[in-house]
């Protein structure tokens, strides 16, 4: 038994974790009776990956083929999205969905069927793979894609691990010129301003915008929208880059050695942050070449960056709320949020496009994520929130969730039910894929 937790340090627990290097000895693991569930790289932030019985795939991590004209990538679901940048781009190639941290699993990307800036354009993760391999209870492989064991398939991508181990996956990596990103900023001083900015960005492969939660009042929402294409060899301006322009020069790695005591977070230094990161960028529109590193993954930069939120832990709240609702109900739940006091440095808004899977997060409209450090305020507002999202027909994502109740997913996830029932028919026998998340929210016992 040791003590583990995902991303947000909260729920910790004691489980029995163990790792495979083969497929034999995965079988092995699953013929032993009682619940699992596959851990990548814990980067999810609450109870997803957590169970009693943990089953670590990061030893699983071999790539298995690559066709240099397609793109086509075929790798075991252990190998993290860093490890493919880090062969693949100096190739030229990078990835076709990339969420805000390099450091997850594929196994992770496709069973949260992750998204990323360029959802509005390429959809999430499971949209990108053509075929992948994945081990039932019962010991047996089943290979799926979108039209061989298409049912499966869709309740794969997006599952969460509840319909068994991703083993190996096929998907297309995405041609690059150069490792470098052509950026441009745009300042945005309300939620009006920024909204009309996302509204013109439609044509931009890669929008985010990081937005002030403790702006109030008129100032309430504003913003800073990164919007991006990979640049081409001849958008670069530095011979430096110039000269190797598939190789970017890494930037300086910083560390958070301890927990940070609870002090460290009250308002008033995160409202110094915010103003600090906002006035960095001069009013209007500015254009500059950076590397993807800087581009996509600012954060990991820093190593055990959630060690900030101290020993209590923390969590995300993300939720996204259809396109018709966006601006009156952002507004809404943003002055909520702004007004409890509790909002954190880190929040991020993105327009997404459609829905892509059975079971996927992103639907075509606004989402927000921010950080909360545990508190039973922070509780207590959580369900004000998720009223609020619940009747603007919005929704969680699950990768994110720690705390949501089975009534919040049964009525705002619209595929709850059939999901729950497949995932039974998929669990029967003495090994049963579920976690402390299924079951808190109701899809499994
Ligand atoms: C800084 C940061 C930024 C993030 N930004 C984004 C973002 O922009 N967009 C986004 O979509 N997400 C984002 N995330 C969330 C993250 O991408 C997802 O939670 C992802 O699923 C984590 O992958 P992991 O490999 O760490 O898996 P874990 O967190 O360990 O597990 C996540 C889920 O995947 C299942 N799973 C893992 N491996 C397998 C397998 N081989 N077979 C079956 N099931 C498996 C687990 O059982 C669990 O349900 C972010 C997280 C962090 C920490």
């Amino acid at each position: 038994m040791r003590k583990i937790s995902d991303w947000g340090n909260y729920p910790v627990i004691e489980a029995e974790v163990s790792g495979f290097d083969t497929t034999a000895q995965l079988r092995a693991q699953l013929e032993q009776p009682g619940d699992v569930i596959a851990f990548g790289n814990g980067r999810s932030y609450g109870d997803a990956s957590l169970q009693n019985r943990i089953l670590l795939t990061r030893r699983f991590n071999k790539f298995l083929s690559f066709n240099d004209e397609t793109g086509e990538l075929c790798c075991q679901a252990g190998v993290l999205l860093s490890e493919i940048l880090d062969v693949f781009v100096q190739r030229g190639w990078f990835l076709p969905v990339t969420p805000g941290t390099k450091q997850i699993t594929v196994g992770g990307a496709i069973a949260a069927d992750v998204h990323g800036k360029n959802h509005h354009v390429d959809g999430s993760m499971g949209h990108h793979i053509i075929t992948m391999d994945v081990m039932r209870n019962d010991g047996t492989v089943v290979t799926c894609s979108p039209t061989e064991n298409a049912e499966f398939f869709n309740v794969t991508v997006g599952g969460m691990g509840l319909s068994g181990i991703i083993l190996n996956a096929t998907f297309r990596l995405r041609k690059v010129d150069t490792a470098y990103i052509r950026e441009e900023t745009v300042r945005a001083s309300n939620l009006d301003e920024i909204m009309d900015a996302f509204e013109a960005s439609n044509d931009w492969t890669y929008s985010v915008a990081w937005i002030d939660c403790l702006a109030k009042g008129d100032r309430m929402g504003r913003s800073i929208l990164m919007r991006g294409e990979h640049a081409t060899t001849s958008d670069l301006v530095q011979q430096m880059h110039k000269e190797a322009p598939l190789s970017p020069k890494q930037g300086m790695q910083l560390g958070i050695p301890i927990n940070f005591p609870d002090f460290a977070l009250n308002p008033l230094s995160m409202k110094a942050f915010n103003f600090a990161y906002y006035n960095k960028t001069r009013p209007g529109t500015h254009q500059q070449i950076i590397n993807y590193n800087s581009f996509f993954y600012p954060l990991d930069a820093i190593d055990n960056w959630n060690r900030i939120y101290g020993k209590r832990g923390f969590t995300q709240y993300q939720f996204v709320i259809p396109k018709e609702a966006g601006r009156e109900g952002m507004r809404t739940i943003l002055k909520r949020i702004t007004d409890s006091g509790l909002g954190s440095f880190l929040a991020v808004l993105k327009l997404f496009g459609e829905q892509d899977s059975f079971m996927s997060f992103p639907m075509a409209g606004y989402t927000l994520a921010l950080d909360f450090p545990i508190s039973l305020k922070a509780m207590d507002l959580f369900k004000e929130l998720d009223a609020m999202v619940a009747d603007y027909g919005g929704r969680l994502y699950l990768a994110k969730d720690s705390r949501m109740d089975a009534a919040m997913f049964e009525k705002t996830y619209p595929n709850a039910d059939e999901f729950r029932q497949a995932i039974a028919l998929l669990n029967e026998g003495a090994t049963k894929f579920s976690s402390l998340q299924s079951q808190r929210i109701g899809i499994t016992s």
